[in-house]
């Protein structure tokens, strides 16, 4: 099994620093896919109220036969639910669908800013803190400025932000500011979705290796210090994705690909995403 490193939160509570997402994993896979991602070695699983597949993965985390104390879930509040009350009762929502009595790690899927309900939505996280309920909170798709509201605001510092982060789309000053702040950053759509795998420095990086682009790529997240979630459901790329433990990049390898920045964005962008749904 790989030996995956741990990055240790601010309030001293461990994540496994590679993961498995689930997003677009429909319901009737992800049970199959999360226990390939478990058998593989996997034991950090990124899920959503979204992805409306909180059941599946939390189905096949029970019955893996895994302790639940060696596993971390993270789900997130999806924007149609945010504001102080209908937060509590959301996660009220994801936690039975999960069948799990604490989540590892909760999250504020995106500011959704239009409406101006975050803030709410961090106190209620806050409370479910103080009760027990999560063992750490944070958000994602923050941008500086909701992060500084919950900063002054709030009375905890969220442990991590989650965004869109790839050799091609790096948010440097949002890392920076969010590392600063003692805010642990975790890449999603790692591989852009895919897209950032066919560009000649990392297919030559790749090769001098003897390693694919996807795991040059994701080694690049992990010297970065970066948190990473790839998905994929096929089996073979779901091992490959997690053996990336046995050769590292050298520094200018490392500086070859921060090179490769060029605003890709693939996801939406959160000062105006404004999607209930997700
Ligand atoms: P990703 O960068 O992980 O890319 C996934 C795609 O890359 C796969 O569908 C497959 O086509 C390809 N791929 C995966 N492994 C490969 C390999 N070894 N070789 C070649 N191709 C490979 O993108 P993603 O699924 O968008 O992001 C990963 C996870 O991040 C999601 O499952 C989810 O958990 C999380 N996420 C969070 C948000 C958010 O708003 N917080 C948004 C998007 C994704």
């Amino acid at each position: 099994m790989p030996n995956v490193p741990s990055i240790v939160l601010n309030n001293s509570v461990e994540i496994p620093q590679l993961g498995f997402g689930v997003y677009q994993i429909e319901p009737d896979k992800v049970r199959s896919a999360t226990e390939r991602a478990l058998n593989a070695g996997y034991r950090h699983i990124d899920t959503a109220a979204a992805y409306a597949n909180e059941a599946g993965v939390g189905e096949a985390v029970r019955n893996s036969g895994i302790p639940r104390d060696e596993i971390f879930i993270t789900t997130k509040l999806r924007n149609a639910d945010q504001g102080y009350e209908s937060t509590l009762r959301s996660f009220e929502r994801s936690s039975h669908e999960l069948g799990l009595e604490v989540i590892d790690l909760y999250l504020i899927h995106w500011p959704y800013p239009r409406h101006n309900l975050f803030v709410g939505s961090w106190k209620a996280l806050e409370k479910l803190y103080a009760d027990g309920a999560v063992r750490a909170i944070g958000v994602s798709n923050f941008l500086q400025p909701h992060l500084e509201r919950i900063l002054t605001e709030g009375d905890i510092i969220p442990a991590v932000n989650q965004i869109e982060l790839h050799p091609t789309f790096q948010q440097t000053e949002l890392t920076e500011y969010s590392v600063a702040h003692g805010i642990a950053v975790e890449s999603y759509s790692p591989l852009g979705q895919g897209q950032d795998l066919s560009g000649t420095v990392v297919k030559e990086i790749a090769a001098a290796h003897g390693k694919s682009p996807a795991q040059v790529v994701l080694r690049w997240h992990l010297q970065r210090g970066f948190i990473v979630i790839p998905k994929s459901i096929s089996a073979q790329r779901v091992q490959e994705n997690i053996d990336v433990f046995d050769f590292s990049l050298s520094q200018d390898e490392v500086a070859l690909i921060n090179g490769l920045e060029s605003g890709l964005r693939t996801s939406g962008d959160p000062a105006t995403f404004d999607f209930p749904q997700i």
